[in-house]
This record gives structure tokens, C-alpha cells and sequence, in this order.
């Protein structure tokens, strides 16, 4: 990459839409994230936060849009319910398999070891030896800092250390994309920072991440972009400057002041 060539489009939603019945949750929704980007997506409750993040794997089908990962556009077709769903289910797998996503409640799996849980998909999708992805999770978890909790498991882990093995498990995929939604949400205050703390340092490594939160100093501090969600839109887009401290909308300027 030549010094003023612009960073590649690592994530391109173009024109989402998605209801659940007859119910408009995402309308219209578009989104361009490049290599490295940071983006917050801030929003009420009910905004439809969950939902576009969860549309970009497909853990929600859109009804209408088109989905990039990189140059690669995710194949789309209708099925009978009038969703749009993949064309192919290895593309999916694939593309699934570059996207890490980390989600409120941890989702970790219960009866296997912290090894165990950052170890799975490495072996079995990326079909690493066994040595290589025992190798490779030791130095995520020194990362996230907990090489001491190799061997626990998850039920004798706080929330926010439960969390911390999330990214990790995430992380051991190499993925091109982060998706977190509401990562601290679930967590008692004091072990919010913990998580916040490997998140930025993921951020400073040049991460590309979109970011559900309700943290506002931390979205003000890490974000390339913050995306502001009202109703299924696109209420305000821009810097984290721009959002915070000088928003066009007076429902962005209400709900900043309201949270913090
Ligand atoms: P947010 O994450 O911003 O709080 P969500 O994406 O979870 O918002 O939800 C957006 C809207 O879609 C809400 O009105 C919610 O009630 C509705 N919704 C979410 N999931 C479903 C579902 N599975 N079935 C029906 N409605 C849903
Ligand atoms: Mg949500």
C-alpha cells in the first residue's frame, strides 16, 4: 500500500432494511466502515441497535440491502418469507468465521475451560493443530491478562473476566471485523473498566470494530465515527467531536446530555 493510498473498506451496508412482521425495526440503513475504524453506534433502547449489528452476520435476515465484508458482497437471496437470505451457506460460514462478535451476556460455553472456549473454532473452522491454537490462545490471554485462568471455568469467572475471554475467544480467529453490543452492560459497575481497557487497547492496535454502548466517554475517547440510531435510521453520522460536542439533531444533543 503506497503512503496516501486511503485504508480499504473493511465493512459496506448499503440501504438495509429490516421488519419483523409488520414491524419496520431497520429502515434503511447505510454504513461504510474502512480498515482500522472505530465506530460507536449509540441509540435508545429499542433503536434497533441490536438488530443492524446483528444483520451484517446474518443472525437476524434483512429484508432488503446489501452486505460487503472487505470486496467481498455477502449473496442475498429471497426466501419465502420475503427475508433476504445467503445463496450459499459455505459463504456464510466463511464470512461469519472472519467476523468476531462479542454480546452482552458473554455467551461463553459453559462446560468447557477458558482453553477449551478460545480454542474450538481455531481447530475446528481453521482447522489449526491443536499446538498452534494452544499456543496462539496463551498469547491472546496474556493479552486480555488472564494467562492464570487457562483452566477455569467460565462459572468461576466474574463477569467481567468471563467477558475478557469473549474478546479472546473472538480474537483467536484472527477476524477481520469486531461486532460488540452492549459488551459491558450486563457487568457490575467496577468490572466495567477491565473490559473497556482491552477494548481500547484493541483500538489502538488498529482494530476494526463497530461498537454498540452506552458508555459515552469511552465512544467519545476510542470512536473514528460515532453513528447515532433513531427509530431505524440514521439520525446523525460524524466524528466523535461533532456528535458530542456539537450535534446538528436535538434528539442527539437530548440524548447526550442526558448521558453524561
Ligand atoms: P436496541 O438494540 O437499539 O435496543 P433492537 O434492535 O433490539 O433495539 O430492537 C429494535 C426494535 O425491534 C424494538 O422495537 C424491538 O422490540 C424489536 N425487536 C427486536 N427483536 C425482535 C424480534 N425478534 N421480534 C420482534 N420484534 C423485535
Ligand atoms: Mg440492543
Amino acid at each position: 500500500m503506497s503512503q496516501d493510498s486511503q485504508p480499504a473498506t473493511a465493512l459496506r451496508m448499503i440501504d438495509i432494511h429490516k421488519s419483523y412482521g409488520s414491524l419496520n425495526v431497520i429502515k434503511g440503513v447505510s454504513l461504510e466502515a474502512k480498515d482500522g475504524d472505530v465506530i460507536s453506534i449509540l441509540g435508545s433502547s429499542g433503536s434497533g441497535k441490536s438488530t443492524l449489528l446483528r444483520c451484517i452476520n446474518l443472525l437476524e435476515n434483512p429484508s432488503k440491502g446489501e452486505i460487503y465484508l472487505g470486496d467481498e458482497k455477502l449473496e442475498l437471496v429471497p426466501s419465502k418469507s420475503g427475508e433476504l437470505q445467503a445463496k450459499s451457506r459455505k459463504q456464510l460460514e466463511n464470512m461469519r468465521s472472519r467476523i468476531g462478535f462479542v454480546f452482552q451476556n458473554f455467551n461463553l460455553w459453559p462446560h468447557r475451560t477458558v482453553l477449551e472456549n478460545i480454542t474450538e473454532a481455531p481447530i475446528q473452522v481453521l482447522k489449526q493443530s491443536k499446538d498452534e491454537a494452544v499456543g496462539q490462545a496463551k498469547l491472546i490471554l496474556e493479552q486480555v491478562g488472564l494467562v492464570d485462568k487457562i483452566d477455569a471455568y467460565p462459572s468461576h469467572l466474574s463477569g467481567g473476566q468471563q467477558q475478557r475471554i469473549a474478546i479472546a475467544r473472538a480474537l483467536a480467529m484472527d477476524p477481520q471485523l469486531l461486532l460488540f453490543d452492549e459488551p459491558t452492560s450486563a457487568l457490575d459497575p467496577e468490572l466495567v473498566n477491565e473490559v473497556l481497557a482491552v477494548m481500547r487497547d484493541l483500538a489502538s492496535q488498529g482494530r476494526t470494530m463497530l461498537i454498540v454502548t452506552h458508555e459515552m466517554r469511552f465512544a467519545r475517547d476510542v470512536s473514528s465515527q460515532v453513528v447515532f440510531l433513531h427509530e431505524g435510521h440514521i439520525e446523525e453520522q460524524g466524528t466523535p467531536e461533532k456528535l458530542f460536542e456539537n450535534p446538528s439533531s436535538a434528539r442527539v444533543k437530548a440524548f447526550m446530555s442526558s448521558h453524561q
